[in-house]
């Protein structure tokens, strides 16, 4: 196989926001692509007219590109073998299916749901795994007529062959069903739309897809297309079937755990790189057992065989480790411009961009997520500064303090503001002459003072940003 056989896809359906577990399936191809040199290729899944909706497949595109998974063919992109929306292929599945009519591996089925439930009742009652009778198989032209005059719209069956179906996942190995539990199973529904096994069929074989990479979820499926595939006399592709992604309780991972869209996580304020590297491990090792990795680098190390076939867990307090390791070490401009979104309620234009950028690098170190630095700089904008009761009483109030405050006042003075290293130097001094007091009582209740806080970023840093006139007036206000 050269490189330009390999092709694989990521399929989602366009009935909600890009979720993790798609977005980790669209890793794992774009890794597996890349590493091997062959094509990406997205394609939408949007024969469910009810469900399907173009805000999703907006948000699956917004999604995929901000965590850099760009498709090398697709809607939007074009490509050799498109469309890529299956709404647009719609003659094609017909077009299809009937050469399955024609070659006698399909039939018309004309029962009605009525009729259907009323066979799914009696294998109930049994105790035996509903398969479908295969009534409509051997339907009368007379019959048919009746159906035809009733007003009832056919949809067309697969004729499953009595056999096994058996094939080798590159994940989970050797694996084996036998199609006498497989009903005849619908490939066309009576409104003309195709079911999602053929479609995927049809447009796999058409797309030339080499690797079908996909949850486990999809296995019993994966039985069902081998089947169609062997009626087309097509060549079948390679399948990996990933094991599921569960929450930390390890239930399948839903709205009750917390986000599960990637642009809700973005939103949140995770790095889309952080989040990559994360999702990656998901399933994935990589041999060297170092866990960050640019996306690059982890394309490098990417193979199907280090992918597990066992469950993995989302751990949230993994993800918000990674997240603040990435913050910490990002370029601070490029850090800078990322958090601006959540700094809009505050007037930025007050400080110089080396300002900010200054600023953002003394209040990272705590973040988790993007959107923390939103509470954690207010006291870097306005004139005032809130100072909740237990603080004022504890810190800012007690007499040695009160001493102190007018102290530093009279040290702002000769502070060189423009010069932090300066402003730590005398700082320092202030300190020593402040002795026996306590910090508690000196450089606690400054900052106190100037921040409303008792810890946080270097004081000096604060000082410098803040600016002699609104030092001092903090200070004087936190004077009784
Ligand atoms: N539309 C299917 C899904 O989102 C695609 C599954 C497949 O990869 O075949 O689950």
């Amino acid at each position: 196989m050269t490189n330009n056989d390999i092709r694989v896809r990521i399929a989602p359906s366009p009935t909600g926001n890009l979720h993790v577990g798609t977005a980790r399936t669209a890793l794992f191809n774009y890794l597996f692509a890349k590493n091997m040199g062959g094509k990406f290729i997205l394609r939408i899944e949007d024969t469910d007219i009810e469900r399907s909706k173009e805000e999703y497949t907006q948000n699956i595109y917004d999604s995929l590109k901000a965590m850099g998974l760009q498709w090398d063919e697709g809607p939007d992109v074009g490509g050799k073998y498109g469309p890529y929306k299956q709404s647009d292929r719609l003659d094609l599945y017909n077009e299809f299916a009937q050469k399955l009519v024609a070659s006698g591996h399909a039939y018309e089925g004309w029962c009605t749901q009525e009729e259907l439930e009323a066979e799914k009742e009696i294998a109930q009652v049994e105790k035996n795994p509903y398969v479908y009778s295969k009534k409509c198989l051997t339907a009368t032209p007379e019959q048919i007529e009746t159906y035809k005059k009733e007003d009832r719209k056919p949809i067309l069956r697969f004729k499953v062959p009595d056999k096994k179906v058996q094939f080798n996942d590159l994940v989970k190995g050797n694996l084996e069903f036998d199609t006498s539990l497989i009903g005849d199973f619908a490939i066309m529904k009576s409104n003309g739309t195709p079911t999602y096994n053929f479609a995927v069929v049809v447009d796999d074989i058409q797309m030339k897809m080499s690797h079908i990479i996909r949850g486990e979820d999809h296995i019993s499926n994966t039985a069902r297309q081998i089947l169609i595939y062997e009626a087309f006399g097509a060549k079948i592709p390679e399948f990996a079937h990933v094991g599921m992604i569960l929450a930390p309780d390890r239930s399948k991972l839903s709205k009750r755990h917390g986000a599960t869209a990637v642009s809700e996580f973005i939103q949140q304020g995770y790095l889309p790189e952080a989040f990559v590297n994360f999702i990656t491990l998901l399933g994935w090792s990589p041999a060297d057992g170092e866990e960050i990795k640019p996306l690059d680098d982890i394309i490098k190390a990417f193979s199907i065989d280090r992918i597990s076939s066992s469950p993995a867990v989302f751990e949230f307090d993994k993800l918000n480790w990674m997240n603040g390791q990435y913050i910490r070490h990002m370029d601070v401009k490029e850090l800078t411009q990322r958090v601006k979104p959540y700094l809009t309620k505050y007037d930025l234009s007050q400080y110089s961009e080396e300002q900010l950028n200054y600023l953002v690098e003394i209040v990272r170190e705590p973040l988790t997520v993007l959107g923390d630095i939103t509470d954690s700089v207010s006291y870097f904008f306005g004139e005032n500064v809130n100072i909740d009761d237990e603080i004022k009483s504890t810190v800012i109030d007690t007499p040695e303090t009160q001493q102190v405050l007018p102290k530093f006042i009279e040290l702002c003075e000769t502070l060189d503001f423009s010069n932090v290293e300066k402003i730590h130097e005398q700082l320092d001094e202030f300190r020593q002459a402040m002795k026996p007091l306590k910090p508690k009582q000196t450089m606690w209740a400054i900052r106190a003072a100037l921040t409303g806080l008792t810890r946080g970023a270097d004081i000096g840093s604060v000082i410098y940003l803040l600016g002699k006139e609104r030092v001092i007036s903090r200070v004087q206000k936190a004077i009784k």
